[in-house]
């Protein structure tokens, strides 16, 4: 039985005062989900990296997790900008989204890079969350299971078989758009996605590997989304800047699980 996963990304949001009260209003609402005797979900939070150490030290002994939205391809050295997965490590990210559309359409970033950050993710014990989707384009093109597998590809170079790896699909023209993807959509290629792992992996590494859906996530649409077998939790952005919808969708998500 896989985990359901909530992760919120928070993109380049908020300021670094409003992290504290949002954590408090967020634990404070977890707390409150009636939740099944046993029911165990993860929470996890992405922020800006400006933000990593007061998000951790705002929820160290709760059971939200601090993520980064990105990391550099080497633990140290000439990378200017770029952020060290090492140091993510130290100040206790266990998270790092990679591949997430907007790195790889605004900022050119390329199978090859992904693949990059990805080993130097692993090698430090960050647990990646690969993001992978087709634009709109593509999806008319009848493309959308050929982009998948390219974006996967990265996988068969990278030792992910043995490492808690998550995969997210983030439809490009379902991001920050309002219209999500529908359940029946999103089954479809996360049953594609299970299927890749399974065919170029292993049948246990493809049942173990939580897939989350991306793509305007909001407390109206996560019950019917999460009800599809293939459908492991979320990456939100712009419903995870409020403790109260991002609730929501943890809330409604779990409970159409049971
Ligand atoms: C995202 O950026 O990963 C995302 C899914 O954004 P939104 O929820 O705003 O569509």
């Amino acid at each position: 039985m896989r985990v359901p996963l909530f992760a919120a990304n928070w993109k380049m949001n908020k300021a670094v005062s409003e992290v504290k009260p949002f954590m408090t209003g967020l634990l404070e609402r977890l707390h409150a989900i009636p939740a099944k005797a046993g029911t165990q979900y993860q929470v996890m939070v992405a922020p800006p990296a400006t933000h990593l150490i007061t998000a951790q030290e705002a929820t160290k002994n709760t059971p939200i997790q601090i993520g980064a939205q990105n990391c550099g391809q080497a633990p140290s050295g000439a990378f200017t900008g770029e952020i060290s997965p090492a140091v993510l490590k130290e100040i206790g990210c266990l998270w790092v989204i990679l591949g997430h559309s907007e790195r790889r359409h605004l900022y050119l970033e390329d199978d090859h890079r992904v693949l990059g950050r990805l080993q130097a993710a692993l090698k430090e014990g960050l647990s990646p969350i690969l993001c992978v989707g087709e634009t709109l384009p593509e999806r008319k093109a009848g493309q959308t299971m050929a982009v998948v597998e390219r974006q996967l590809g990265i996988l068969k170079s990278a030792e992910v078989s043995e490492k808690p790896l998550v995969i997210a699909y983030e439809p490009v023209w379902a991001i920050g758009t309002g219209e999500n993807a529908t359940p029946d959509q999103a089954q479809e290629v996360h049953l594609f996605i299970r299927n890749w792992l399974k065919t170029h992996f292993s049948p246990a590494f493809s049942e173990k590997t939580r897939i989350l859906y991306g793509g305007s996530v909001k407390p109206e649409n996560s019950a019917s989304l999460m009800k599809k077998p293939d459908v492991d939790g979320f990456l939100v952005g712009g419903a995870s800047l409020e403790a109260n919808s991002f609730s929501g969708i943890v809330e409604k998500g779990l409970k159409s699980r049971s």
